[in-house]
């Protein structure tokens, strides 16, 4: 991970007075995670570039964590790619230049100097948050150089990595605090856990531009993981005079990345060899609904509309409704089925409705079939209870599909440290039994039979990635 910053301010070797370096000097220092090699590859007059490398030690971050240690532990991106480790690193090798202090020439800490930051791998994977958007607002020019996946075979293609420069004429102060807030929010996979200490830090390097960036929520809420109680008090003392809709808030939280984290690694794991394991679960639930004779279909929580673009494709399905509490989600999947441009007899055939699978609603009646795709676990599970009679009581439809992971699977991530969930905003994850116990006891109230069946990649000890409850109503 190469971090390298340039000026051109005169005299430009004044760098190194902010930065507390010598520019003739390599230095290097032991950090938790690995080293950090500080070094000056031009140190003149007229341009100085300072660089920060460091050499992240995979095997050490690993060792002690956990005892199923597997390949992908030593073998990922980390220690290329600018993540939270630079942020560590900026704050314990930089930290008085982070602080905006400057022992010998105080006068600099306050003065812009025309300043080039370039980073030489960042992951770009999801189109949600941008680069552009994070630090255009703050006055960057931003120049995204993508990476070939292999420079031997063009043909490939290009990769999720670029090297990225950002060029302001401002303070050091300003643009290390910008780095330190923003990569780990572009990288999204901070790699410690979040507490009350890190709302301090982001308050803190965010002070002065945070609270007045257009994606402020965005930042802070992956900043702090999407921690709910965090994100919102820490909006709250950014913005103490503005009234913090609290519903909203949650709502948006509530919009995860349904593959993120280690699905995703999953997912790239087991790609080749099974197909993408959302997709399969996907399948699974259009298998399950040609069988079922069902011709009107909920997907209730349906995201970004994946399901939806199944469904649509197949002339069965005369009348389908997805419903999601996150709007932001319903965005998206009005985008992914491009409702705008549908002929009118496609159209009318889809609805997208906001709200919530907890509250009674009257449309959500009449239909023969409804899917829960990884949804129950978003539930807090005081509130499973009103969703069952939603469903059950009410919508009542004659099948029923319902999908969630299967706990004991997650042995078989070997970053998922034990009792840790496979996303952020899962309240809870089952084990095969706690599934059909639940399953059983709601199929036995509401008068439904039921059966069960493995999704995705299975395993003969711990079954398959996720489990699926199909229910259909007694007659
Ligand atoms: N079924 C989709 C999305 C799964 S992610 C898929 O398989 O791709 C879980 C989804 O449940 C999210 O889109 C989230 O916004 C939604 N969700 C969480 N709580 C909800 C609630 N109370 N009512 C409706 N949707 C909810």
């Amino acid at each position: 991970m190469l971090l390298t910053i340039t000026t051109t301010h005169q005299p430009a070797t004044d760098l190194g007075y902010l930065l507390h370096k010598h520019p003739e000097r390599v230095q290097t220092f032991s950090l938790n995670f690995g080293q950090a090699h500080v070094f000056y590859p031009e140190a003149s007059e007229q341009l100085c570039t300072a660089a920060l490398l460091l050499d992240v030690d995979l095997v050490h971050l690993v060792r002690g964590r956990d005892k199923s240690v597997a390949l992908e532990q030593y073998v990922n991106d980390r220690p290329y790619v600018a993540s939270s480790f630079l942020s560590v690193a900026l704050s314990d090798v930089f930290g008085t230049a982070l602080n905006g202090h400057c022992k010998f020439r105080p006068e600099l800490v306050n003065t812009l100097l025309p300043l080039k930051a370039h980073l030489a791998v960042i992951p770009c994977r999801d189109d949600v948050v941008t680069l552009q958007s994070l630090f255009e607002p703050l006055g960057y020019t931003v120049t995204m150089e993508p990476h070939a996946l292999d420079e031997q075979y063009p043909e490939w293609g290009m990769s999720p990595y670029y090297s990225v420069t950002f060029e302001a004429t401002c303070r050091l102060s300003d643009l290390l605090s910008h780095i330190y807030v923003l990569i780990p929010v572009l990288d999204n996979a901070k790699h410690y856990w979040i507490g009350d200490e890190e709302v301090e830090k982001l308050l803190k390097r965010g002070q002065g531009w945070l609270e007045k960036h257009p994606q402020r929520n965005l930042i802070t809420r992956r900043y702090l993981r999407n921690r709910g109680s965090l994100v919102r008090s820490t909006l709250a003392r950014l913005l103490p005079e503005e009234a913090i809709d609290q519903e909203e808030e949650t709502e948006e939280e509530k919009s995860p990345f349904p593959q993120e984290s280690q699905e995703l690694q999953e997912s790239q794991k087991s790609q080749e060899l099974h197909g993408n394991p959302h997709e399969q679960r996907l399948i699974a639930v259009m298998e399950i609904l040609q069988q079922s004779n069902a011709h009107s279909v909920l997907d209730l929580g349906c995201g970004e509309g994946k399901l939806l673009k199944l469904l649509l494709e197949n002339s069965t399905f005369e009348r389908i409704l997805g419903l999601d509490v996150s709007y932001r989600a319903l965005e998206h999947a009005s985008r992914r089925l491009r409702l705008e441009r549908l002929p009118e007899n496609q159209r009318k055939r889809i609805t997208l409705q906001h709200g919530s699978l907890t509250y009674r609603d009257k449309r959500l009646e009449g239909y023969d079939a409804a899917t829960v795709v990884e949804v129950i676990e978003h539930l807090d599970e005081p509130r499973l209870a009103a969703f069952e009679r939603v469903l059950f009581e009410f919508a009542r439809p004659a099948t029923v599909v319902i999908t969630t992971p299967n706990a004991e699977y997650n042995s078989k991530f070997a970053l998922l440290h034990a009792g840790q969930f496979r996303h952020e905003d899962h309240r809870f994850e089952w084990t095969r039994q706690q599934f059909q116990d639940w399953v059983a006891r709601v199929a036995g109230r509401y008068g439904y039979t039921v059966r069960y069946q493995p999704v995705g990649p299975q395993d003969d000890e711990v079954g398959a990635l996720s489990q699926m409850g199909i229910f259909s109503r007694q007659s």
